[in-house]
C-alpha cells in the first residue's frame, strides 16, 4: 500500500509525517529465524503481512518494512512494485544474472 506518514513512533526516524511512503507485503521478519540471520528475511519462519496480519492500509508499520516512493510514480503505479515487484527484484539479486541478461519469472503477479 501506498500512503501518507501520519506519524511517527518511539524510536522512528526514516521518516517525516507528510512524506509519501510505501509498505510492502511482508511487513515484518522475526529477525531471530535461521533464514533473518542470513538475510533472507522474505523466508521467516514468523511473519507478518500487511493486509493479512494487520489491517488493511490504515496501520503502524516497522519503519524497516517502509520505503519512499519517487514522485516519479502515482500511487497506483507504485502499489504492485511493493509486492510482486520486490519478488521480481529479489529473483533478480538472487540469480546472478549477468549485466544484458534475461530472466525468466513463472508465477509472477499481484
Ligand atoms: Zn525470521
Amino acid at each position: 500500500m501506498v500512503a501518507e506518514v501520519v506519524g511517527l513512533g518511539a524510536g522512528s526516524s526514516r521518516f517525516r509525517p507528510g512524506e509519501r511512503a510505501g509498505a510492502a507485503w511482508l511487513a515484518r521478519a522475526c529477525g531471530a529465524c535461521r533464514f533473518c540471520q542470513r538475510e533472507s528475511e522474505y523466508l521467516c519462519l514468523a511473519p507478518t503481512f500487511t493486509g493479512w496480519d494487520t489491517d488493511g492500509g490504515m496501520m503502524t508499520v516497522h519503519e524497516d518494512y517502509v520505503y519512499r516512493i519517487p514522485e516519479a510514480y502515482a500511487d497506483e503505479q507504485a502499489a504492485p512494485l511493493l509486492c510482486a515487484g520486490i519478488i521480481g527484484y529479489r529473483a533478480l539479486r538472487s540469480s546472478g544474472l549477468p549485466p544484458g541478461g534475461k530472466l525468466g519469472i513463472y508465477g509472477f503477479g499481484y
